[in-house]
């Protein structure tokens, strides 16, 4: 295990010194009460400053990232995100801007949202767009309040039903119940597609709308989705567009070609920003012109040349975001946007669903493909034969660090049994994709051959197999200093 940096200490050592100071120094005993005092030193670590570097540098890579390995976590898009976004964003222009700045002095900033915005548009085909949410989840209850607030305009009180299918993104059913709608799920036929029948049968003057996740989570273009559009606009409701992983059809359709009324994407995954690395998110919501005037303020408007922020907006649903959005989030996808242009993006899409097509086709023979027809920028499948050898999903995906490779998503979506879903990216190149074929199909000769040493897995990783309920119920998160 690796020392602490604790463990490391010795008395008296010291990463940097401080120049003495050029005034009067007062002890502390002086300047502070004496109940902030401590009796006795804190015991803090002592070390030089190449060991901390040291020290933590090697602590960074005990994680998995993607700078050093293969990430097909699904519905993530752990995909290469291009440096040089990140180069844009840190330009002193963009990076030592405050938001309070009178808005001549950043008018460069408002610019780029506006140009975004304008980008953002034409890839989904819907005229408004705000770019405040900070996360995909954070959109979805951004469109549906837009929904909510168009009803309420109207005096329509009697819409509180927000369909949601069972192949849909588990944030969907939880924003559309944050939100005060109730939720209606539909299951999906044996195609993994929405079941019409089951659509029609709930549909009403109580409909407020449907959430169609799309590729739904079963990596499945809605191939009815232009029914679903007609049926639920006959009824009176509105459609959302969950489009978190727009990579799968970027620059080959439109959500507002194909009648949705709202949609998001996230930024993150898609253009240029990890998901899932802990770092801010950003969510583009794009809307009819029907729910514009309900979008959150202040927007980004133009006058002849000049950008400045619009606040009197009276039916807007107010503020949803701290000043507007996260930013440097905002710089990487226009860049990322820019960089690759209108031809270079509809590339983007052609190669996720291309790498994730040759790779179901790959894994098919050795595991079961949960659905059998083409995927688009993932694809799920199911562990149910491995399992019958007494090798979960679980201990498969823990195999995999063995092998410099994250797991992918396991156990959903909760349709499949044993499921694991792969997205492999469009980054990710022909031999990496081989190589991960390869690892996976070595695993499943093991799980017949030598089906422990696959429940035991992992043995390469900085930590073994961990006690997972006691890691969650009791974590052990604090390091006490040894008694002096
Ligand atoms: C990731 C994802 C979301 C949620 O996005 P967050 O930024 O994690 O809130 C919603 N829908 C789909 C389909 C997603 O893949």
């Amino acid at each position: 295990m690796e020392k602490l940096i604790y463990e490391k200490s010795t008395s008296g050592r010291r990463a940097e010194v401080l120049p003495r100071v050029g005034v009067p120094q007062k002890p502390l005993s002086e300047l502070l009460p004496k109940g902030y005092l401590r009796e006795v030193p804190a015991a803090l670590p002592e070390v030089s400053e190449l060991d901390t570097m040291r020290h933590f540098v090697r602590l960074s890579h005990l994680n998995h990232c993607i700078e050093t390995g293969f990430y097909p976590l699904g519905s993530c898009t752990m995909k290469y995100n291009p440096k040089v976004n990140d180069a844009m964003a840190a330009l002193e222009g963009f990076r030592e801007i405050h938001p309070f700045q009178p808005e001549e002095q950043v008018q460069g900033a408002l610019e780029l949202i506006y140009n975004l915005e304008r980008s953002i548009s034409a890839i989904v085909g819907l005229p408004a767009v705000t770019l405040q949410p900070a996360a995909g989840a954070h959109g979805e209850m951004t469109g549906l309040l837009l929904i909510k607030a168009y009803f309420e305009a109207k005096g329509d009180t009697a819409r509180k039903k927000v369909i949601v299918p069972d192949t849909a993104h588990g944030t969907n059913p939880a924003t559309a119940a944050m939100v005060g709608f109730e939720v209606v799920e539909i299951k999906s036929n044996e195609r993994g597609l929405v079941d019409l029948d089951a659509l029609k049968a709930v549909l009403g003057p109580d409909t407020a709308g449907i959430m169609l996740t799309n590729p739904n989570t079963l990596g499945l273009f809605e191939e009815d989705i232009m029914q679903v559009q007609q049926l639920v606009h006959a009824a009176g409701g509105l459609l959302y567009y969950d489009g978190a992983n727009l990579n799968a059809i970027m620059g080959l359709v439109r959500p507002g070609d194909m009648g949705f009324d709202v949609c998001h994407l996230n930024l993150h995954k898609t253009m240029s920003t990890p998901h899932g690395g802990g770092g801010p998110g950003a969510c583009a919501v794009a809307c009819r012109d029907i729910l514009a005037p309900y979008l959150p303020k202040p927007t980004v408007v133009k006058t002849a040349e000049t950008y400045s922020f619009n606040w009197d907006r009276p039916e807007s649903i107010g503020k949803i975001k701290g000043f507007y959005g996260n930013f440097g989030i905002l710089v990487r996808a226009y860049a990322y946007i820019l960089a690759h242009g209108r031809d270079g993006l509809c590339q983007v899409s052609r190669d996720a669903i291309l790498n994730a097509n040759y790779l179901k086709k790959k894994l098919s023979r050795n595991f079961t493909v949960a659905y059998p027809q083409n995927c688009m920028h993932e694809f799920v499948l199911s562990g149910v034969k491995q399992k019958e050898r007494g090798v979960s999903t679980a201990h498969i995906a823990k195999r995999l660090l063995d092998f410099g490779v994250h797991a992918p998503t396991v156990y959903f979506p909760l349709l499949v049994p044993e499921a694991m879903m792969i997205e492999p990216t469009e980054t990710e190149s022909k031999e990496t994709l081989d190589q991960f074929a390869e690892i996976m199909i070595g695993i499943d000769n093991e799980s017949q051959t030598d089906p422990d040493k696959v429940r035991n897995a992992p043995f390469n990783t900085p930590v073994g197999k961990l006690d997972e309920a006691m890691a969650a119920r009791k974590p052990n998160l604090r390091w006490t200093p040894p008694a002096h």
